[in-house]
């Protein structure tokens, strides 16, 4: 039977399936915003096709079942320009976020080679997939190869937007961060006016996060989630590289501005 519908689906390690989302978007063709962690048991048993499969960008909590999800369904799959080389051989991946996220990286699986029909796109293209269109914007900062998705009226920011627990919006900030681009790519998805967004970690959520988020990255507000147990601790170490990021970026513009006002 065709899927119908929008899906979150929980796509995080088994210690914690709601770190991550992947969205499903059931149409006459079927799209899927991002794989999940290579450690998790993602239940995408509904599907009986999957015709594309747009990652948002290439950190291992948002690739790393792609390999299984491409062996059983074979999506085209969409990917920012430059950037598929990096699919079909992720040892920069891997080792980037074991300096970044350390031993994070053994509870969400290092990423397999992805292999498959891979298209390469850099904001911009619109693909019609029934009733409703697919739009994807460039949205750099989290990362420089970062994309994000409008389908109807809800906006899928991977993690150009922040993230939300318990109703409280926080940065998606790891290093290395630019900053600037981060903010412009915020107000540029509000500028867009979805009116529900999909947040890889946090889910569906009302469009007035977009501006609860930016607000607090402008105002420098740090926010303090307290889940409980071993997803409290996975969450606490994710702000913490989170807000390291941001600090790191913001020393960077303040040394910036310092030289730039020598005569
Ligand atoms: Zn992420």
């Amino acid at each position: 039977m065709p899927c119908t519908g929008i899906h979150a689906v929980p796509s995080g390690p088994i210690e914690f399936p709601e770190l991550v989302y992947s969205f499903v978007i059931c149409d006459e063709k079927v799209v899927m915003i991002d794989g999940g962690v290579a450690n998790s048991i993602m239940d995408v048993s509904f599907l009986d096709k999957l015709d594309y499969l747009v990652i948002t960008h290439l950190h291992i909590d948002h690739i790393g079942l792609i390999p299984d999800i491409v062996s059983t369904y074979k999506p085209k799959i969409l990917v920012y320009e430059g950037f598929k080389k990096y699919l079909e051989n992720p040892d920069k991946i891997n080792k980037t976020a074991r300096q970044i996220l350390g031993e994070l990286v053994d509870i969400y699986g290092e990423v397999k080679p992805i292999n498959g029909d891979i298209l390469e796109v850099k904001g911009g293209e619109e693909i019609k997939i029934g009733k409703d269109t697919m739009k994807i914007f460039y949205t750099p900062g989290h990362a420089k190869h970062h994309i994000s998705v409008m389908i109807g009226d809800v906006l899928y920011t991977g993690d150009s937007a922040g993230g939300r627990y318990y109703g409280i919006p926080f940065p998606t900030t790891p290093p290395p961060l630019d900053l600037e681009k981060y903010i412009s790519s915020l107000e540029f998805q509000i500028s867009l006016k979805p009116r529900v967004v999909g947040l890889s970690h946090g889910g569906f959520t009302s469009s007035s996060h977009l501006l609860e988020h930016l607000e607090q990255i402008k105002n420098n507000e740090h926010v303090d989630i307290d889940l409980g147990g071993t997803q409290g601790e996975i969450l606490r170490r994710h702000l913490e590289i989170n807000y390291k990021g941001l600090e790191e970026a913001r020393s960077k513009a303040v040394g910036n501005k310092g030289l730039s006002q020598k005569p």
